[in-house]
């Protein structure tokens, strides 16, 4: 790999940083990558990669340390995230578990929920899933229909989770239920599972386009009670805080797609100055030489707004609308710059033993979970109709053109008082 084509990770590059990275890199080079094939063959990886990761401190980075993490910056989480990411090992789901669900109860968990999982989960001991998705409901979260009803002070869950990451090796699941089906989204909320738990199920392991070590699943709930201590937050608050902790999901998947394709062309780069084709090397070909030209131009400016992401998320001012174009356009570029560096290997892009053939299938996903590209249009679009604009990195309320009436008679200005504080009233809203 050609570090000196993607020598930067800006907000990413201070000494201890980089000693991280080396660190996180050895792990992948030696303990990852090595078996990762077989992983592929047998549809998922061993919980004891889990535990190593646990032991070199690897999970949880940014969980506090009195619960058993390293209390560190986000940078670290997206060094695990990349350095993965680069490597194609997209078996071992770490961020899963140590950034999307580990912040869900650090935010939202009690003192007693925090001490039962956290350090578990630091160590490696207990791998966590997130089951929001159904068979009726993935981008429409409201229209879940798992139900916890209340039930001996505790609660009594029926239903199903489809697509469900990390679902055959999960010891504790974080699962989005209706607590009142007549509430809609309001009506969500979240709830801890201990998969030890009778009337927990797991359903096959599905069989996937890539990804082909992890273990996406099906997981069926029949009469599963959990005590009153299993709730997440407060009842009914579920829907929401699952907005305030999807920017990062978002931002992580931003994170991998940009890293895949800084390897893609790495890969693609020297493979074409090696290749001979009509007495030179491919890359003395004009169109070749352009094609990879625009593949690393895209791959850079994707770099550029990601570092930009990571520096406002790091500052703590990322907000949803910005993660979702880091989550859409990235992810697009992904496969857009993966499938022309394909096209680059010619048939040895077509075999699976190269790792841009497994790169290119495993990017397919990255458009389609933690929100379709769709969805985040829509939901960068809710913003940027709604009377406001999208700026660099807020969605702002915008006062609008001056109200004519502002300049006219006493009843005409307070009319005009009225409208401008029903417009503040109505903004921001990413
Ligand atoms: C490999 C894999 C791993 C996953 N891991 C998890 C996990 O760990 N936990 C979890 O909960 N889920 C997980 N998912 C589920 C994933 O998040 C959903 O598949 C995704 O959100 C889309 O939902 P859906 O499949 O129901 O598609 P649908 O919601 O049915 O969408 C189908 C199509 O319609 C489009 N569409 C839907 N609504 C609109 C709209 N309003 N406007 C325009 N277009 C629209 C979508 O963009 C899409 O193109 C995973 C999925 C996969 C494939």
């Amino acid at each position: 790999m050609h570090d000196d084509l993607y020598p930067s990770t800006a907000p990413l590059d201070t000494s201890e940083h980089q000693a991280f990275r080396a660190t996180v890199r050895r792990f992948v080079k030696d303990e990852v990558m090595p078996h990762h094939a077989q992983w592929e063959r047998e549809g998922q990886v061993p919980k004891a990669l889990w535990r190593r990761a646990g032991e070199l401190g690897l999970l949880c980075l940014t969980v506090p340390e009195a619960y058993g993490g390293a209390g560190v910056d986000f940078g670290y989480s997206a060094i695990v995230v990349e350095e993965m990411a680069r490597a194609g090992a997209t078996g071992p789901l770490f961020y899963l578990h140590s950034d999307i669900v580990a912040p869900y109860l650090v935010h939202h968990g009690s003192e007693a929920q925090k001490q039962q999982w956290l350090p578990r989960m630091a160590s490696g001991e207990v791998i966590a899933a997130i089951g929001m998705t159904e068979p009726g409901a993935g981008s429409d979260l409201a229209a879940i229909r798992t139900h916890a009803a209340p039930r001996g002070g505790g609660w009594r869950i029926n239903g199903q989770k489809l697509f469900i990451s990390n679902g055959q090796i999960a010891d504790l699941l974080l699962l989005a239920a209706k607590t009142d089906p007549s509430r809609g989204a309001k009506g969500v909320s979240l709830l801890l599972v201990d998969t030890t738990l009778k009337g927990f199920s797991r359903g096959k392991r599905l069989d996937k386009l890539g990804m082909h070590a992890q273990d996406t699943s099906e997981l069926f709930f029949t009469d599963l009670d959990v005590g009153a201590d299993a709730l997440l937050g407060e009842e009914g608050a579920g829907f929401k805080a699952m907005m305030n902790e999807l920017p990062q999901e978002r931002l992580l998947v931003a994170i991998t797609a940009v890293a895949t394709m800084e390897a893609a062309v790495q890969w693609a780069r020297e493979h074409v100055m090696q290749r001979q084709a009509f007495g030179a090397p491919l890359s003395d070909k004009q169109t070749v030489r352009h094609r990879l030209v625009d593949c690393h131009a895209n791959t850079l400016v994707a770099r550029s707004f990601l570092n930009d992401c990571l520096r406002r998320h790091l500052a703590g001012t990322l907000d949803t609308a910005t993660a979702s174009v880091a989550k859409f356009w990235c992810t697009e570029m992904q496969f857009k710059v993966l499938d022309e560096c394909l096209q680059l290997f010619g048939g040895y892009g077509y075999m699976r033993e190269y790792p841009i053939a497994r790169a290119w299938v495993d990017a397919r996903v990255q458009r389609i979970y933690g929100g379709t590209t769709e969805i985040m249009k829509e939901i960068v679009a809710r913003g940027l109709l709604k009377g406001g604009g999208v700026t660099r990195g807020t969605v702002q309320y915008s006062p609008g053109p001056p109200d004519p009436r502002a300049a006219g008679t006493p009843q005409d200005q307070l009319a005009s008082r009225a409208y401008a504080a029903s417009r503040a009233a109505a903004g921001p809203k990413a």
